[in-house]
């Protein structure tokens, strides 16, 4: 009875030390990991940042209107980017365009393209985080004034070729994402979300699949309500669909980028319902759990005085690093984000 008890004692005594051990390593993992992210997210400058939008939302690409010219420029610039950074495409060898044909738009519109990039998981490639902006906007007016649109959605744009170059670069440096990431840049926002709607009837990877999308439309201004305290985004869909990615996007701002994240939009009642009003929608619906990234509307918002030089390229990249923590954690969790919504 007493060596029984004196065994157990002893038994319990190592499990105890064992289970503090495996605590201990899976603490310092975490560590490792936190510092591996923020190492990646460093690489997403101002600079970088800035040097892009002056391009995507320059006159030369004349509003990016989908199915003109100015976005057919875009996309190549797009297309040229991924391709020299080693990034490659899920449709295959130096094809970086899904193709929408007009019947899938609307009437009066050419054909236009999503432009896609893609980063394969090294332990569970089947599973998919998408990470997505619309790269078109409104054009020309019919003075010939373009709508230069560096927030709407110049910033979004800049901020996916941002959070793939740090992918990318983990991925060179032996540390790439365990899940794999579709960098889905789409056409056809402002018409209706045609692109991101075109996307998810013709899936380039099966919607079941598809863990979660990190939509970002607008992040590179301040609206009027924040004029003083410009370190926010708002945050919307996050508790939607899945408790988990709600937790999960608030602990790595907590950790990491400490934003003051607002959830004002996030309101069912919320009259402007921007839940249902950007790309994310389309993943959305289709039960895939969402966050959408937005600093609200401001003055030139639609206006063609959206231009590169009223954008905080600071506060950009910071909201851009919050994306790309976020997106970090999804792809390398040890579970798939769970939906219970
Ligand atoms: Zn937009």
């Amino acid at each position: 009875m007493k060596k029984i008890l004196f065994i157990g004692i002893l038994i319990s005594f190592l499990s105890v030390g064992f289970n503090n051990r495996l605590i201990a390593q899976a603490a310092e993992s975490a560590e490792i990991t936190g510092k591996l992210a923020q190492k990646f997210a460093e690489g997403i400058t101002e600079a970088d940042l800035k040097t892009r939008l002056y391009i995507i939302a320059s006159d030369e690409f004349e509003g990016r209107n989908t199915g003109e010219p100015g976005q057919k420029l875009a996309a190549e610039y797009l297309k040229n980017f991924y391709s020299d950074k080693n990034i490659a495409s899920p449709l295959g060898e130096g094809n970086y365009f899904q193709e929408i044909p007009t019947e899938y738009l609307k009437a009066n519109l050419k054909p236009s393209e999503n432009v896609v990039a893609f980063i394969k998981g090294s332990e569970k490639p089947n599973e998919i985080v998408v990470i997505s902006a619309h790269y078109d906007h409104l054009g020309i007016d019919k003075d010939g004034e373009i709508y230069n649109g560096a927030d709407d959605d110049g910033s979004g744009t800049v901020a996916v070729m941002a959070i793939a170059e740090a992918f990318q670069k983990a991925v060179e440096e032996g540390n790439g994402p365990k899940r794999s990431i579709l960098f889905l840049h789409v056409t056809g926002e402002e018409k209706g979300l045609l692109g991101s709607k075109y996307y998810a009837n013709f899936p380039i990877f099966p919607l079941e699949n598809t863990v979660a999308d990190l939509n970002i439309d607008m992040i590179g201004r301040t609206d009027e309500a924040h004029e003083s305290n410009p370190n926010y985004i708002y945050l919307i869909g996050s508790d939607k669909l899945s408790t988990e990615l709600h937790n999960l996007s608030e602990e790595m701002n907590d950790k990491f980028t400490k934003l003051n994240l607002d959830y004002k939009y996030n309101e069912e009642s919320d009259p402007n319902r921007f839940y249902y009003r950007s790309d994310h929608y389309s993943f959305a619906k289709n039960n895939i759990p969402v966050i959408f990234y937005f600093n609200g509307t401001h003055e030139n918002y639609h206006r063609t005085s959206d231009t590169p030089d009223k954008i905080n390229y600071e506060l950009l990249a910071k909201r851009a690093q919050l994306v790309f923590y976020t997106a970090w954690e999804i792809a390398n969790r040890e579970n798939r984000i769970a939906v219970d919504k």
